[in-house]
Parts: C-alpha cells; structure tokens; sequence
C-alpha cells in the first residue's frame, strides 16, 4: 500500500520524471507539449499501479493532478489494445459529479491523447441531448459522464455499458453530498464485474469508505494533499466585517488594481447574483455561476473569466467544484462556508500548480464559530487583517425576526447568541442581548453602504 502525504502540486520526488513511468511515445509527446515535466506526486503513485491493472483507491482533490493521474494510463491500456476497424465501444467511463468537472476531464482527455487515436465524448444535463447521442452512435471509447444524464440516455437505449473495461468515479464524496448516491449505484450494477476500478475522493467518510468497497477489488491506496495541508502555500486572511458591510469590503478590496481576476464565494444563488450586481454598478465586470444558470451561460461566464474579459466570476460551492483557472492567484470567500472542508475546497482554486495564491474571506460575528472549525481543520490561526475601512462593529447582531420568533423552540436564538464566540483581537463584548445603541462608527458604515446599494 503507497500512502503519501506529500502537501501540494509543487512538492516532487525527485528523479521521477515521466519517462520513467513506462509511459509511451504518443503520450508524453503530448504532456511536452502540455508543458508537464515532472509527474505531481499523485501521478508518480498512480500511474505504475493502474497500468498493472490494479485497482486504486485515491484519496485527493481537484488541484493535485489526479485528472491526468488516471487519464494517462487509461489512455495507454485501451491504446495497447485497440481493436481497429469496427464500430468504437465505450471501453472506459469516468462519472464525474459535476458538468464543469466532466467537460475539464474531457479536455485532459483531448490533451493528453491527442496522438493517441483513441476518442472521447462528454455527456451532462441541461443541455439537448441530440449532440451527446449522435457522438455517441458514432462511437466512443472514452466517455465522461454526470450521473443523471448518463443513467438517462442508459435508459432511452443511447449507450450501452457492457464493455466498459475501466471505470472511474471521481469526486466520491461531492458525488454523495449532492444526492447521487443512488444514480451512482444504479450504474455500478449495470457495469460488467470484470473491470479496473478507480476511485477518487478528497475526503474518505465512513459512508465513502463502504462505497469504495462495494466498487473497488483489492485496490492499492494512494493518499496526497491531506485535505488540511493543500492550504499550506496560499496566504490566507481574515477580514472580521459586518454582514451588511460585506460588499463595501469587497469593492474596496478589488480597487486594488494588481487583483487581476478573483473568484468569489457566495453561498446562495441568489447572493452570488446580488453581488454581481453591486459590482457592476461599481464598474467592475463580474459574472454569476450557479445552478439557476443555464449551462451555456456557466460556460461563457467560466471562458470570460479565463480570458480575463470577466474581471470577478461569483460562483456557489457547487457550481465552482473543479473550475480549473491557470494563474487564478484570488480567491474571495464572501461568506465563511459552515462546512470546513468547503473552505479547503474554495481556496484550492488558487495556488494550484504550483501557483501563488491568496484567499480573503469575510468574517461577520454569526460566523465565527464556522471559522473556529475551519482553524481546527487546518491546524492553524488564519492571519487577520486589522487594518480595513469596514470593521466589524457589531459583535452580537440581532437576529431576523423569522429566526428569533421561532415558537417551537424559543430558546434558539438567545442560546446560539451566547454561544458565539468572542471577537479575536477585538473588543470581546459580554452581553448576549444586541446593543441598545449603536455605535457612531456603525453607523456612518451602514449608511455608507445602503447608499452604494
Ligand atoms: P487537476 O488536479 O487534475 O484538476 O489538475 C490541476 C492543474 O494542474 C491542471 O491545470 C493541470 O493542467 C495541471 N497539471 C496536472 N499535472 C501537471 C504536471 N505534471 N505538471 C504541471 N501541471 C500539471
């Protein structure tokens, strides 16, 4: 069993270049040309192991190169054997949760196979399905799906599994958290039980663990990038801001004309939307991604910014998962996510390769207690910038009416009140009822910002 805990992208073994993984002509032509030298240490681990037909279980994340940890060798086995002449069968399936992820996993198929021969098509919901089934008539031997639409056109009689020889499921613990367990299960029963199996997830809960093992068959384990380790190369910061100051924060942040781009995190839909909005007024070009999106619109909005028309893509969790931006050096959490590996996740899109990256993220006093969580995940105090225009003022906000009325139980909001924590290196203030007076300061910020609204 290889366990690695190597931290990030940049750190290599040295010696391992690619051409001492046994890896043939056609494709390390194309990783020089993708300006790959040195393999990351999940493609040192995993190549040898999947071309020996082993299976692998793998426990990394979007930004350590695990795209190409498995496409590498998936190209080289079905390569090896390509039965030349008939009709093209799907010969291996990777099941990605996301439409972003599957079209990335598409383009590091094109990439790195481009003088292969092999073929690939990319299959998600959302959009018509007749371009997905003519490609698919036409023959493929590598397919990149999303759950629903794969089981979908499985079901109308468009592509067949039988011959699939590997499979791959990336983003296992994405994949359960956005509810496709099931989608998931109902096509690991149609796969045939001869197989390779590949299994990647950034995180390996009780429930990942059980489903790896009903997938995988005597699987080596390769582990990079603990989630808490990933952040170690990107400079991390607090702004303790109120709630109500966040986007004041945010425009005077990217007034800072060396932010050539930033990705923003929203937790709503509707907020990722109300925050472009405000940067537009502002004369800053900005762009929504989020589910509510149609999918060519997320596309466009994702090529904006990667061409760096768009200046600030905001984007929710989901919609973000495997955005793959080169030199994205800023990632901005406008809200602290309650979840913190999610933190981990968002960060992620910056530094990646190697890269320098810096992280905002705006902290209001109901969301101290996700930092907290954060910190101990990370195992370490985010550096707080103390110095800004918007500072938070008020430490014990009160809550919305709907949440403070709840008659079911009334205890809620005074307990979830006292139980926030006290402001780290700001005045800690005691009482658990909101302030009868606000402060001048406050106030001059709040007018501030309703009149930027
Ligand atoms: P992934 O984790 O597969 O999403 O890859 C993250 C980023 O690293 C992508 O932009 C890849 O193109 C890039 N990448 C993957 N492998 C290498 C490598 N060996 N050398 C340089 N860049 C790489």
């Amino acid at each position: 069993m290889t366990n690695k805990t190597e931290s990030a992208i940049k750190v290599q073994k040295p010696n391992i270049q690619f051409n001492s993984l046994n890896i043939v002509e056609p494709i390390l032509k194309a990783l020089k040309e993708e300006g790959y030298s040195i393999p990351t240490p999940i493609q040192a681990e995993s190549i040898p192991i999947v071309l020996q037909g082993t299976d692998l279980l793998g426990c990394a994340q979007t930004g350590t190169g695990k795209t190409a940890a498995f496409a590498i060798p998936i190209l080289q086995l079905l390569g090896a054997n390509r039965a030349y002449g008939k009709k093209r069968k799907i010969r291996s399936l990777i099941v990605t949760p996301t439409r972003e992820l599957a079209i990335q996993i598409g383009e590091s198929f094109k990439a790195y196979g481009r003088h292969t021969g092999l073929n690939y098509t990319v299959i998600f919901g959302g959009v018509n399905q007749n371009p997905q089934t003519t490609a698919l008539r036409n023959g493929v031997d590598i397919l990149v799906a999303t759950p629903g639409r794969l089981l979908d056109l499985m079901n109308q009689g468009h592509l067949s599994l039988r011959d699939v020889e590997i499979f791959v499921l990336d983003e296992a613990d994405r994949m359960l958290d956005m509810g496709f367990i099931h989608d998931v299960k109902k096509m690991i029963a149609v796969l045939p039980k001869k197989r390779q199996s590949l299994f990647f997830s950034a995180t390996m809960p009780p429930e990942i663990v059980k489903l790896a093992g009903t997938i995988l068959s005597n699987p080596e384990q390769v582990s990079v990038t603990p989630v808490s380790s990933t952040v170690d190369i990107i400079k991390q910061n607090i702004y303790f801001v109120d709630k109500g100051n966040k986007t004041s924060l945010l425009v005077d942040i990217l007034k800072d004309s060396n932010i050539k781009t930033a990705l923003v995190f929203t937790r709503t839909k509707h907020g990722a939307d109300k925050v472009v909005k405000i940067l537009i007024k502002h004369k800053i070009k900005a762009e929504a991604i989020h589910g509510n999106k149609a999918q060519n619109a997320r596309q466009r909005a994702l090529t904006n910014f990667k061409e760096q028309t768009t200046r600030v893509l905001v984007a929710t969790d989901i919609a973000a998962r495997g955005i793959d931006v080169d030199d994205l050096e800023y990632v901005i959490n406008y809200e602290i996510p309650n979840i913190a590996e999610t933190y981990v996740h968002r960060i992620g899109r910056t530094g990646r390769a190697g890269a320098e990256g810096t992280a905002f993220s705006f902290c209001d006093a109901e969301e101290k207690e996700y930092l907290k969580d954060i910190e101990k995940l990370i195992s370490k105090n985010i550096n707080i910038i103390e110095d800004h225009p918007f500072p938070l003022m008020d430490h014990n906000p009160v809550k919305a009416p709907k949440q403070v009325q709840g008659k079911r139980n009334p205890k809620t909001a005074a307990q979830k009140q006292t139980k926030q924590a006290a402001p780290r290196k700001t005045k800690s203030v005691k009482s658990a009822s909101p302030k009868p007076t606000e402060n001048k300061t406050r106030k001059k910020w709040f007018n501030k910002t309703k009149s930027t609204r």
